[in-house]
């Protein structure tokens, strides 16, 4: 292919729209219920007129300076405090671009705190092995020690060795709500109560469970206690841009503290160029993703965001009992949420070879991300239209296993991509 060079002519409006279009011919299915990750699909069309809507209105704006869209600014403060008060906190917090984002930032905040009010020039970060990459991507970025502790066979934070894992230099402990790989909830409580005993902060990463455990509890699933009720969490993120069901671009990074929270502001003047002030690690910050936020929360509201929670629920609860209906297949760990791995039952006589299930459910036009213990799936209420057609081609995966393109199993690919 020749080398892009940067366009010689202009070219019209509908010969661009045109190409646009045209380059989508590859793309995942997602609107067709064929991927399991990246996009989260509510099966709403009335969600997605309101949020196409509501970006278009507020395409051009800037959130950098909250001075200059006042009901821009509104908005994110009023969604602060609603997910705030979702999560029972005292609404100390603010808006990012995404979970990668409000986790870089409570990584900041924790060793910012412990260089000032705890005077531990290198605090170290404390996560089990199922913490999402984010956490090492902070550590590397901000340059904070990490110390991973491996999870129990249940796949939860094994709350000994965390403790073990622990010394003075310790700055904060976090626990997944639920964690990407298996979908299941760290023991928070123990966990906070840890940290509390030690004096050091506790993170609860709740990118996956922010918006949606709150109503998965209020529709009778079990949760285990893990937000603010929970002494000893100091500080949440939650995403909106994936069970929240708005588009990319909304998290919360939410602190029990003002003080804590204050941690992550930046103010600067030492320019010819004025004061300078940012609350999060962006500068130019785009106004849409906070507008959808708000619309979505608002429009949705509790009846909404109930409405999807059962329909999720009632869909998880056909793929996990379709998938461990297969012989030769188990679920690694039962989910606590509608996150989950399906790996090879390693007690039958001749184990399936669950890379060469992923090959065919690829040539069906399936996309499962692959771990290194197996497949994931991670469902949305749309699944529910697909599960059928999704559970026949996945018995016929595993009946045809010994016959695909005898590939070697290809774990770890885009395992964990968003
Ligand atoms: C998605 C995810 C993140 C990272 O969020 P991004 O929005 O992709 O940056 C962090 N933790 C968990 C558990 C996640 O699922």
């Amino acid at each position: 292919m020749e080398k892009p060079q940067f366009p010689s002519e202009s070219s019209s409006v509908d010969d661009v729209l045109a190409e646009v279009r045209a380059r989508r011919g590859d793309d995942f299915d997602w609107r067709g219920g064929k991927t399991f990750s990246l996009v989260y699909h509510p099966d709403d069309e009335d969600l997605d007129r309101l949020q196409e809507a509501v970006a278009r209105e507020y395409l051009h704006e800037n959130a950098l300076n909250p001075f200059a869209f006042p009901g821009l600014t509104a908005m994110e403060m009023e969604v602060i405090e609603w997910g705030s008060g979702l999560l029972n906190g005292p609404g100390h917090g603010r808006l990012s671009s995404g979970g990668t984002e409000s986790i870089f930032l409570a990584v900041q905040t924790m060793r910012d705190h412990a260089r000032a009010k705890r005077g531990i020039a290198e605090p170290v970060l404390v996560t089990a092995n199922t913490a999402h990459p984010a956490f090492a991507k902070a550590a590397k970025y901000l340059d904070v020690e990490h110390v991973k502790v491996p999870v129990g066979a249940d796949g939860r934070a094994d709350v000994s060795a965390m403790a073990a894992a622990m010394d003075e230099r310790t700055g904060m402990v976090v626990g997944s709500a639920p964690c990407y790989p298996y979908g299941v909830i760290d023991p928070i409580a123990e966990l906070a109560g840890l940290a509390a005993a030690a004096g050091v902060l506790c993170h609860v990463d709740a990118c996956l469970g922010g918006l949606l455990l709150p109503f998965w509890e209020r529709i009778g699933e079990p949760v285990p206690p893990w937000d603010f009720r929970v002494d000893g969490v100091t500080s949440i993120s939650a995403d909106i841009h994936k069970y929240g069901w708005t588009f990319k671009g909304a998290s919360l990074i939410l602190y029990r503290s003002k003080d804590l929270l204050a941690e992550q502001f930046f103010l600067y003047d030492d320019w010819p160029g004025g004061l300078y002030g940012s609350a999060t690690t962006a500068g130019t910050r785009p106004a849409s993703p906070i507008a959808s936020a708000w619309a979505t929360i608002r429009h949705l509201g509790e009846p909404g965001y109930v409405a999807l929670a059962r329909t999720l629920r009632d869909t998880v609860n056909v793929f996990r009992d379709g998938v461990e209906a297969i012989d030769g297949l188990v679920i690694t760990h039962r989910p606590d949420m509608s996150v989950f791995e399906f790996g090879s039952d390693p007690d039958v006589d001749d184990p399936v070879d669950i890379g060469a299930v992923g090959d065919v459910m690829d040539d069906r036009g399936w996309h499962l991300d692959r771990q290194q213990g197996g497949l994931h799936l991670m469902l949305w209420p749309f699944h529910a239209r697909v599960a059928e057609e999704f559970l026949a081609d996945l018995r016929h995966a595993v009946a045809n296993a010994g016959e695909s393109r005898g590939v070697a199993a290809s774990y770890g690919g885009i395992a964990g991509a968003d």
